[in-house]
């Protein structure tokens, strides 16, 4: 174990979904002693696991039961502001987080991804690299399967690949990756920081434990993380879209026309042609270029990188293909839960776009969009809770309407299209006011686009 754990002995776990299940039964499977509490009613399958698992319970309410304990172990849907866990610091016991907890349990290397947007794709990539390259590989965090269900299974030789979210990162103490990626930082779950400021530097802590052996693969067109990685220990790497970055680091790589190319204190090498890549755009091209730095730093050879690079396919929901219709080309960009990702998205077209726009909306600023929708986009059907705030924002820049529910939303789009356009569902906001989650969007886009 990587931690001495011994002054922990009782643990209680705050949320049974599906972090805190497995970081539950990664602590019992571990000899400790465990409690599970959650405020609300778990799902009958996690209530299975927890019940099949030996492990005691409470749902409905937390008790004062959590506060018997050595820590709290956090789930990342639980703010560190909430009340419950403003009181189990104030009786000075510790919180950790899930990935905190799964780290002490885990060998070899791992390789921790954060940023506002990409760490899915970046992490689903840079895992796709090390196993084509023979690596026993492990991807894992916010991607579907925790850190916890995996973390007892890793030895000396696998590399452990993180999706690592800001929550995650609120509570951790030893966590300590061989490689953390900084991707980007803009404007999002500022219902949960107070600032922007706030919500960068909970995501620089990726670096707090790291040493000089380690490695910090950052964004250096991100003008934050460039100036946070200045003093930093652990051996740096920087991705820009401009050569210039050649100048700032001793390593990295560098987007020029379509070649990416990495460099170091000896030379450079052209790794990757973006055109003979599947995913596109800009955005891609820096979730590129983090995982082919990560992959280099383990020295994985380059004409590997490239053949994983070529027929890495996307992931489901992020700017996804869905089909082509009467040469109108649609695709789900479901994920795209804020103003940021939606730029990124308009930006990896040369086509004309018809948009749809729509949901909860977390405090959308479309200024940042305003200049890219003026240019690229034909027309915006908005729908869902926001659309009254995106049919004002728009009305007399570009051709807008409203629709009645989703299918609607989908329907109207495709009709205001035309051969050789782009009809993209990048909705700038979160679904819950429609749906379960964004999986569930994306999938009911497919199907309508199916049935057209
Ligand atoms: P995350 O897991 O951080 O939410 P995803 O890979 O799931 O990131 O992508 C989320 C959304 O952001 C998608 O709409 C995608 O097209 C867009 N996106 C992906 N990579 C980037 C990037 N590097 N910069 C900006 N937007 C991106």
């Amino acid at each position: 174990m990587r931690v001495d754990t011994g002054k922990y002995k009782k643990f209680s776990v705050i949320g049974a979904a599906r972090s805190g299940t497995e970081v539950a039964k990664l602590l019992k499977r571990k000899g400790y002693e465990v409690f599970i509490s959650d405020g609300g009613h778990p799902s009958e399958f996690f209530q299975q696991e927890i019940n099949e698992n030996e492990i005691s319970y409470e749902y409905g309410g937390h008790s004062d039961k959590v506060f018997d304990a050595d820590a709290v172990v956090v789930s990342p849907g639980v703010s560190s502001k909430s009340q419950l866990i403003k009181e189990a610091r104030s009786r000075n016991i510790e919180i950790f987080s899930e990935i905190e907890i799964s780290y002490w349990f885990s060998q070899g290397r791992v390789i921790a991804i954060t940023g506002t947007n990409g760490k899915t794709t970046t992490t689903s990539l840079t895992g796709k690299i090390f196993e084509d390259a023979g690596f026993k590989t492990f991807v894992c965090g916010n991607i579907g399967l925790p850190f916890a269900s995996v973390a007892d299974k890793t030895d000396n030789d696998s590399v452990t690949v993180l999706e690592t979210s800001s929550f995650q990162l609120e509570n951790i103490k030893y966590f300590k990756p061989m490689i953390s990626v900084y991707l980007n930082l803009t404007p999002d779950h500022l219902d949960r920081y107070d600032s922007l400021e706030e919500y960068g530097k909970v995501k620089m802590r990726i670096t707090e434990n790291q040493d000089a052996e380690d490695h910090f693969v950052y964004n250096y067109d991100d003008p934050f993380i460039r100036e946070n990685a200045r003093p930093l220990k652990p051996s740096k790497a920087a991705f820009s879209l401009n050569g210039s970055v050649k100048s700032a680091e001793s390593k990295g790589a560098y987007l020029d026309k379509n070649e990416l190319i990495y460099f170091y204190h000896k030379g450079e090498e052209i790794v990757a042609d973006t055109r003979t890549m599947i995913i596109r755009g800009p955005h891609n091209a820096y979730n590129a270029m983090a995982s082919l730095i990560s992959a280099k730093i383990l020295d994985v050879p380059n004409q590997s990188i490239k053949n994983s690079l070529e027929t890495f396919p996307g992931v489901e929901h992020r700017l996804e293909f869905v089909k082509e219709i009467n040469g109108i080309k649609f695709y789900n960009d479901s994920k795209a839960t804020n103003v940021n990702s939606v730029w990124f998205a308009l930006q990896g077209f040369s086509e004309k776009i018809i948009l749809i726009l729509g949901g909860r909306d977390k405090g959308n600023d479309y200024d940042e969009i305003r200049e890219i929708v003026l240019k690229k986009v034909k027309h915006i059907v908005a729908m869902g809770e926001s659309r009254k705030k995106i049919l004002n924002y728009f009305n007399g820049l570009v051709s807008v309407s409203e629709a009645a529910d989703f299918e609607d939303a989908v329907y109207k789009a495709a009709a205001e299209a035309s051969r050789g356009d782009v009809v993209l569902l990048s909705p700038a906001c979160s679904s819950f006011d429609m749906f379960e989650n964004y999986e569930e969007r994306g999938r009911e886009f497919k199907k309508i686009v199916n049935q057209l």
